[in-house]
């Protein structure tokens, strides 16, 4: 995918699915390919949690409001969803950034029908009124699981590597900056077993409502990055027509 996409005017784009099923690494390629930003919810708590050395506008702010408090963190660490109120919060913020205006990819949000009742009457009440399209990555089970396990990833520049699936060249440190590669907490076998069942009992009644409405469609998530990202394109690119 290239500049030639450029011209699309993409709107809110909703990157949904399981723990693992490669979400913030297809953020990052359409975040490429059309030129709009990623918002990963998960991404801007760790963020305030790591007390992040170059935060993001909005993990700063949220960091010296002081908005993520003991619960939530310990929440976080046993593979459960934080409140509806802080994520929404946070979302909302983060929509007033000015680089939004064509669009952008919520990465991980919503993540309960709370927050998808709360988005779309943001959205209905704000600005232009541009719907959402909501597109859900699926992958089987033991794919997830080797996803999540192995997954790496650099702290300064995000890229994401796995250890079984997608190596970097040297072992332990970035390809690009030679920074030694993370792993997160909760991408453990337990807590990625919670993680799933909040994803079955919560977030799966995300994708029928998005269904419902008639801007939902379901890409295979089994294939390579850049043939999983044609597959989202063209899927939004449709949705939009
Ligand atoms: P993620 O990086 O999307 O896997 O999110 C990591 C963790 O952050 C989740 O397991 C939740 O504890 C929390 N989290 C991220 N996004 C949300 C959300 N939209 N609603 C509630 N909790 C969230």
């Amino acid at each position: 995918p290239g500049g030639s996409r450029i011209a699309f005017l993409p709107g809110p784009v909703l990157l949904l699915g399981a723990p693992g099923v490669g979400k913030g690494t297809q953020a990052k390629a359409i975040m490429a390919a059309w030129g709009i930003p990623q918002i990963s919810t998960g991404d801007i708590l760790r963020e305030i949690r790591n007390r992040d050395l170059q935060p993001s506008v909005i993990a700063d702010r949220l960091l010296n409001e002081g908005k993520l408090h003991e619960d939530d963190l310990s929440r976080m660490a046993a593979g459960k969803l934080v409140s509806d109120a802080l994520v929404n919060d946070m979302v909302a913020a983060r929509l007033e950034e000015p680089d939004t205006v064509r669009g952008y990819i919520l990465d991980g949000f919503p993540r309960t029908l709370v927050q998808a009742d709360w988005l779309d009457g943001y959205l209905a009440s704000s600005r232009d009124g541009f719907p959402v399209v909501a597109v859900s990555l699926r992958v089987n089970e033991r794919q997830l699981l080797l996803r999540i396990t192995g997954r790496r990833s650099c702290p300064i520049c995000k890229r994401i590597y796995n250890v079984h699936l997608k190596p970097p060249v040297a072992d332990t440190v970035c390809d690009f900056d030679q920074t030694v590669l993370e792993q997160r907490a909760d991408d453990t076998e337990a807590v990625f077993a919670e993680r799933m069942r909040a994803y079955a009992e919560q977030t799966a009644p995300v994708l029928e409502h998005y269904r419902a409405l008639g801007r939902f469609a379901e890409v295979d998530g089994d294939a390579t990055v850049e043939a999983v990202t044609e597959s989202i394109l063209a899927a939004v690119e449709h949705l939009r027509e």
